[in-house]
């Protein structure tokens, strides 16, 4: 081995090089990264929506022994316990062998991703087509939902208060839908448009059928033979919809992506790549010193506003049924306590580059994105977490030989955004941004790399230790 010279020794101690997980990671790890990649893919295609991502996980959960939570029991520690939030959020939490005054970890994912919700008035017939009128839901490039594969997911609650189940499309028997687009012999004037402009919100339309009732004395015979057959499925009427929560989503399955299969292409990684790999750290972590609180959020996507939404107090609430149960108080487990807000990150696309600073931005494959703000413009509506607790992260990390990188999202003044990571730091909770990079956010086929996904695993796993 040749001796490194006086500059390159030290270039080593002064700079901080992230460095590509393919070339770092030993030939174990990437053997466990692929296996962790395999259950995380099934998580996916079992969970494409909050309420599917709900009910997996807490399969899960109590096949690793969890337990519903009892507000007012004193629970021991080791204790694994979780609380169902209406079906779509979630918290899973391991008590922690110190005392709840010591504060909490908490691990803060959300489960919602961008889609296509059904309108309250939803079923259409023009021209003897049968649609579905949407209203999507978080932020899309509405012409990126044309024309390709949609199943149809959700829950509709009957007349009685029966709860209908819905699930169509994920079968491989089963129909498929779509959102229809103009051919480009006619496209003429909508090319010219501006690509907001090209599909518009009213056009993204599900399309559902087109066969005739048969009977020729009524009319709206296309939609009364949808209307039939969803009757003699599911019991439903169109009354019923006024109340459903139904969507469309890509009908597609998540898949391996590159020769190398070093990456994994699916609807939803945001964020449910983060909850995955939370909440596979959530069921390892076995005695805790402090107790984890691994929250999975609903409504991120558009605000993180109502009763599921991190707006919501259902997380804090859930803190102080632990602290009364010790006889401490909230604000005092809050002020000790401390959240890595799980959510994905831009990847820098060299199609794209100019997008992005790229000093300050993350890379495919160089692990968990470590964010110290957020925000836009000026740092608005960030989340800037403090010097002293994004070090601490920085050393527990480092002390459980996890790589990461750290990265803005964009150049300054390009755009930004922010997540779930400022709902927590307001109860007095140190909070700071971690997650996977993404390339083609938001698309109906999301792409991430297999070591990164297995790295952040490793960064929850850490911080619960
Ligand atoms: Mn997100
Ligand atoms: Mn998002």
């Amino acid at each position: 081995m040749s001796e490194k010279t006086k500059g390159e020794e030290l270039r080593e101690k002064l700079f901080f090089t992230p460095k590509n997980l393919s070339e770092l990671m030993t030939p174990e790890e990437k053997e466990a990264a692929e296996a962790f990649s395999v259950d995380y893919k099934n998580f996916l295609d079992r969970a494409k929506t909050e309420r599917e991502a709900v009910t997996t996980m807490v399969e899960l959960l109590e096949k690793a022994g969890y337990t519903p939570f009892e507000a007012g029991k004193k629970y021991p520690a080791g204790s694994k316990v979780y609380l169902n939030n209406r079906g779509k959020a979630l918290i899973a939490s391991t008590i922690g062998t110190l005392d709840i005054g010591e504060g909490v970890r908490i691990e803060a994912a959300h489960i919602d991703s961008p889609r296509l919700d059904m309108k309250p008035n939803p079923l259409v017939e023009e021209q003897e087509l049968c649609f579905f009128k949407t209203h999507y839901y978080g932020g899309i490039k509405k012409y990126q939902w044309t024309a390709i594969p949609l199943s149809i997911h959700g829950v509709v609650v009957k007349k009685d208060g029966t709860p209908v189940t819905v699930t169509i499309g994920e079968d491989p028997g089963d129909p498929v839908f779509c959102v229809t687009d103009l051919l480009p012999h006619l496209g003429k004037d909508q090319m010219k448009q501006p690509m907001t402009q090209g599909i518009k919100g009213e056009q993204l339309n599900v399309l559902l059928g087109c066969e005739l009732y048969p009977d020729e004395k009524v009319s709206d015979r296309v939609k009364l033979n949808i209307m039939s057959l969803l009757y003699g499925k599911y019991g439903i009427t169109e009354r019923d919809f006024q109340s459903a929560e139904l969507c469309a989503v890509p009908a597609f399955g998540a898949r391996d992506v590159g020769l190398d299969r070093g990456m994994i292409g699916a609807y939803g990684h945001d964020d449910r790549v983060c909850a995955y790999a939370q909440l596979m750290a959530e069921i390892e972590a076995k005695n805790p010193a402090h107790t984890t609180v691994t929250v999975f959020a609903d409504k991120e996507e558009v605000g993180s506003d109502g009763v599921t939404g991190l707006h919501s107090h259902f997380l804090i609430d859930f803190i102080e049924d632990l602290a009364q149960a010790s006889g401490k108080e909230l604000r005092h487990v809050l002020r000790a306590s401390a959240c890595l807000s799980a959510d994905v990150n831009a990847a820098y696309d060299p199609a794209f580059a100019d997008v992005n600073e790229k000093h300050n931005c993350a890379y495919l494959g160089y692990g968990p994105v470590l964010t110290k703000y957020t925000g836009s413009g000026g740092k608005s509506s960030t989340n800037d977490a403090p010097a002293e607790f994004v070090a601490f992260v920085e050393g527990l990390l480092e002390k459980n030989g996890v790589t990461w990188q750290t990265g803005e999202l964009g150049k300054v003044d390009q755009g930004g955004g922010g997540t779930v990571a400022k709902y927590v730091s307001h109860f007095n909770v140190d909070t700071v941004d971690m997650g996977v990079a993404v390339l083609s956010m938001h698309a109906p086929f999301e792409v991430i790399s297999k070591a990164d996904l297995y790295m952040t695993y490793k960064a929850m796993e850490a911080f619960y230790r």
